[in-house]
């Protein structure tokens, strides 16, 4: 087993203990005897210090021009294509992903750099006409200032990258919480963005939990705008503080995705969607699909396939290239899932395939979880509500097309939603009337490519989006200016 990796916070351009000199440790989800990194264990004295450094940077970055800022966000593209490898390894030892997801997380990333680097040299205004003579009306994109960025760890490169490459071309300075779960991936990031020659200050790393480092960032008054994504309940927390000491705040949360298979669908494209939507990154994404809405006339013939190809995934390291299903993050979340199926069990719901962790001798010290695939699941029922985040899925049973949507838009949450079928008619009604920021037509639920907005509706956010153009309503403000000639 090889040392861990160090990991230390990055303030005003120098690596740097947590000033409590205390480290902690990063476990490697297929086999928790392997300490991966340790990260150090910040405080509110690190935020302090973090924040007093973004402060300082952001009188002179705002001034940098644009497209000179969104060059070096170029450079960062070109960096992370030449490390896309050694990154994708490191994502899948330190969190699970299957090495191919691993690379498509770093491929985002790029393509991120690449997109903003563009808006660069765009970041539009508008010019208006004014209803008074002589004057000059327009309206201009202003940074807003220091931005904490608190990232999950199921995108530990990418969601980062969202978040901080926007944030950094719209002339802010940043500060990044990464999750204790993927400090490794968070170092090995913010060393991309130094090698891009970001000023000292404009970039910094705060490393720690949430309860003690993200808190104290979150209420920190030199913070101006928080970008968050993670869990609804931290969320929720996340945003009353923003409240309380009037800050911008972005949030992106949790999902309960659904999937409807209506009985004119292609079954075998289907069923393709189902498994990677349910069971891919173990069911750790937050547009995972956790419910399946089958057509009566399909749903027996759709299930049997389903179990059967479910059955034959492959579980195991990420970084093993056989691998399809990787470990879940940390042992909290094992027993998280195996919670959600004993409340299964006590609510009378029908287990159809797993249920419980891989019996493998080979795995026994990893956290791995049988695919899963609960029958028969009432709308009321917990496994209908919550976000599982693991490799569960709940299937129901409809007779019309009026149903299936009304029962996927009857969750708390609104982030993707997929519809199989080939009825056009359907297919518009369901882009109308589905409750959520993404819906597929005979695609899988997921996310979206870097130029789409992303974000959801409901409980999964706060009406804005991440990604494409839609995030600089985030990262800037709009200035109204009259020119009087
Ligand atoms: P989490 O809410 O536990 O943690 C997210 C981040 O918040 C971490 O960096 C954590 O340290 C920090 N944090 C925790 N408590 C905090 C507090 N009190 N104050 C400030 N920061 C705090 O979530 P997680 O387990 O890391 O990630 C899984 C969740 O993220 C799921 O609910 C998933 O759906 C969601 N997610 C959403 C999106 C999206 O774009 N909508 C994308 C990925 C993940």
């Amino acid at each position: 087993m090889s040392t861990p990796i160090r990991c230390l916070n990055y303030i005003d351009g120098q690596w740097q203990p947590a000033q409590s000199g205390e480290m902690l440790e990063d476990l490697n989800p297929a086999d928790r005897r392997e300490v991966v990194a340790t990260f150090a264990r910040s405080g509110a004295a690190d935020v302090e210090a973090a924040v007093a450094a973004a402060r300082k940077a952001y009188r002179g970055w705002r001034l940098v021009s644009a497209p000179t800022r969104a060059e070096i966000v170029f450079r960062i593209g070109e960096i992370l294509r030449g490390r896309k490898e050694d990154l994708a390894q490191l994502m899948s030892r330190e969190m699970g992903k299957t090495i191919v997801e691993a690379r498509g997380d770093v491929q985002e990333a790029i393509d991120c750099a690449f997109y903003y680097a563009g808006e660069g040299r765009r970041l539009f205004g508008q010019t208006t006409p004014s209803e008074m003579d002589n004057k000059f009306a327009m309206s201009v994109r202003a940074p807003v200032g220091v931005c904490a960025l608190i990232t999950p760890w199921n995108f530990p490169v990418a969601i980062p990258c969202w978040k901080a490459l926007p944030a950094l071309v719209c002339g802010n300075t940043v500060i990044l919480k990464p999750a204790e779960d993927t400090p490794a991936c968070a170092t090995a990031l913010i060393d991309v963005f130094l090698e891009a020659g970001l000023p000292a200050g404009v970039a910094n790393l705060v490393h720690g939990t949430g309860e003690e480092a993200g808190r104290a960032l979150v209420a920190h008054p030199g913070v101006d705008l928080v970008s968050f994504t993670g869990s609804s309940v931290v969320g929720a927390e996340v945003a009353s503080v923003c409240g309380r000491t009037h800050k911008r705040v972005c949030l992106e949360m949790g999902g309960k995705n659904a999937q409807i298979v209506m009985e004119d669908a292609d079954l075998e494209l289907a069923l393709k969607g189902a498994l990677w939507g349910a069971f891919g990154t173990t069911g750790q994404r937050c547009t995972a699909t956790s419910r399946l809405i089958l057509h009566r006339d399909i749903k027996q013939v759709f299930t049997e396939k389903l179990i059967e190809q479910a059955r034959q995934l492959r579980l195991g390291p990420g970084t093993d290239p056989n691998t399809e299903v990787g470990p879940l993050i940390n042992e909290s979340q094992l027993s998280r899932v195996q919670r959600y199926i004993e409340i299964a069990r006590q609510e009378g719901l029908k287990v159809l395939l797993g249920g419980g962790p891989a019996r493998s001798e080979e795995l026994a010290h990893g956290h791995f979880f049988e695919p899963t695939i609960l029958d028969e699941v009432p709308p009321t029922s917990r496994l209908a509500r919550e976000e599982v985040f693991g490799p569960v899925v709940v299937l129901m049973t409809i007779d019309s097309f009026e149903q299936a949507v009304e029962l996927l838009n009857d969750t708390p949450y609104g982030l993707s939603s997929s519809v199989y079928t080939r009825d056009v008619n359907r297919a518009f009604r369901a882009i109308r009337d589905i409750e959520a920021g993404i819906t597929y037509i005979n695609g899988p639920t997921t996310g979206a490519e870097v130029h789409l907005p992303f974000g959801g509706v409901k409980q999964t956010g706060n009406g804005h989006r991440e990604a494409g153009s839609a995030v600089l309503d985030v990262f800037s403000e709009w200035k109204t200016v009259y020119v009087d000639f």
